[in-house]
């Protein structure tokens, strides 16, 4: 394949003109399975048969994607534990008066059970009006394209600020971001949450066919920020939605199409340890995307 003509617009740091085919190459030879093992995703697949028990999974995994990927998975595992499963039961059962107890003592990082148990009985209250949360999803973004998609999700998962609903647990409401407020966060959990629902390809599910994969924006965590930046594909040193932006517009060059499908790879990338985040010869010599690399500007081998 011929270099495709890189178009910078801002970067200090730039990556190379063959910078999509090193990246093609990188996702080609990547160990998905590998890392797929320690994903959150792979705790909602078993759920992929049964929509909605996979939305609701999906947001589950999504919401308790803080920290290493081992007590993630750990921590969802303990909520399958408590629900036996039946995550569709577990949202269904919730009613204004049962909430707080629903999995008492739970607790990953600061996500603690009461936060678990009214985020059950939002999702009840948006399926009982919206059916789903893709259509959900389409209603904001109708309005406000994709960052207006976050933020309808966002605020009905937020849920009413009076009336007679019960009022939201400390902390519950600030779990949900959306780019559209101040601050402008990267919205990482639930920009992860959408892809895992949109995308087609592997490891994705593919169940949200109404959006199209195009429109997806990145989930930007800290790994994914950091190999970004030093890709050149963005030059702020924030880890907010302009970001986000920036990166996505950057591998919309490389692929119109399925800009996000990189997102697994760079961030897996970090988390494996394949990218030790600084410059070691031994580690980074085969790497294929060394020659984008900021840390390796202007070297050819180790200093
Ligand atoms: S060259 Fe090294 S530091 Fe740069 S992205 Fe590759 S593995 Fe990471």
């Amino acid at each position: 394949m011929a270099p495709v003509a890189w178009v910078d617009v801002t970067h200090a740091h730039r990556p190379t003109a063959e910078f999509p085919q090193h990246l093609e190459s990188l996702f080609r030879d990547f160990p998905f399975d590998r890392s797929l093992a320690q994903d959150p995703l792979s705790c909602v697949i078993p759920y992929a048969r049964d929509r909605r028990a996979a939305e609701v999974a999906g947001l589950l995994a999504a919401t308790l994607a803080v920290g290493n990927t081992t007590a993630i998975r750990r921590a969802f595992g303990d909520l399958e534990a408590r629900t036996g499963g039946d995550l569709n039961g577990f949202v269904d059962s919730r009613s204004d008066t049962n909430w707080a107890g629903a999995v008492p003592g739970f607790r990953h990082r600061w996500i603690r059970g009461d936060q678990i148990g009214y985020l059950g009985l939002r999702l009840k209250r948006i399926y009982e009006a919206h059916g789903s949360l893709e259509e959900l999803f389409l209603e904001g973004f109708e309005l406000g394209g994709f960052a207006g998609g976050l933020q309808r999700l966002s605020l009905e998962l937020r849920g009413p600020v009076g009336g007679k609903a019960p009022r939201a647990p400390p902390g519950y409401r600030a779990l949900f971001p959306h780019p559209l407020e101040q601050g402008q966060s990267a919205c990482k959990r639930m920009t992860l949450y959408v892809r895992w629902m949109v995308r087609r390809e592997r490891p994705d599910l593919g169940l949200w066919t109404k959006v199209d994969p195009s429109v997806l924006r990145i989930p930007l965590d800290q790994h994914t920020f950091w190999i970004a930046y030093h890709l050149g594909l963005t030059s702020r040193r924030t880890r907010g939605w302009r970001a986000v932006e920036d990166v996505t517009a950057a591998l919309r060059q490389v692929d119109p199409v399925d800009p996000v499908k990189f997102d697994f790879v760079l961030c897996h990338t970090g988390i494996s340890g394949d990218c030790p985040k600084e410059r070691d010869m031994t580690v980074c010599g085969p790497c294929v995307v060394r020659p984008d690399c900021l840390l390796w500007k202007g070297r050819r081998s180790a200093a």
